[in-house]
């Protein structure tokens, strides 16, 4: 995964509002939250085998696990649905 300077070629489509999330990191792009700096994003990974963007932060957490991985996804709303 890499920081972005320039957004690549073959960026996914996002299901749109309100649908179920598929995690393709648009909404970084288009709708960043309140923890960012942007935009763009600091924080904003582009994953170029999976072609979705991720969150630096979400990445760390995961790394970590457990109660902070929880907390981290809940401060940045992931998983409660397309660009909500
Ligand atoms: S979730 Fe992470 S990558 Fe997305 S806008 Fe917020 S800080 Fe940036
Ligand atoms: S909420 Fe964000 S990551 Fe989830 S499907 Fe929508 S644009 Fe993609």
């Amino acid at each position: 995964m890499s920081v972005l300077n320039v957004l690549p070629p073959d960026i996914p489509e996002p299901p749109g509002e309100g649908a179920p999330c598929n995690g393709c990191g648009m909404c970084c792009v288009l709708a960043l939250c309140p923890k960012a700096k942007g935009p763009p994003c600091e924080h904003l990974l582009w994953h170029k085998v999976e072609r979705r963007f991720r969150c630096e932060m979400v990445v760390v957490a995961d790394e970590v696990g457990g109660e902070t991985a929880v907390v981290v996804r809940k401060a940045l709303g992931i998983g409660n649905g397309c660009l909500s």
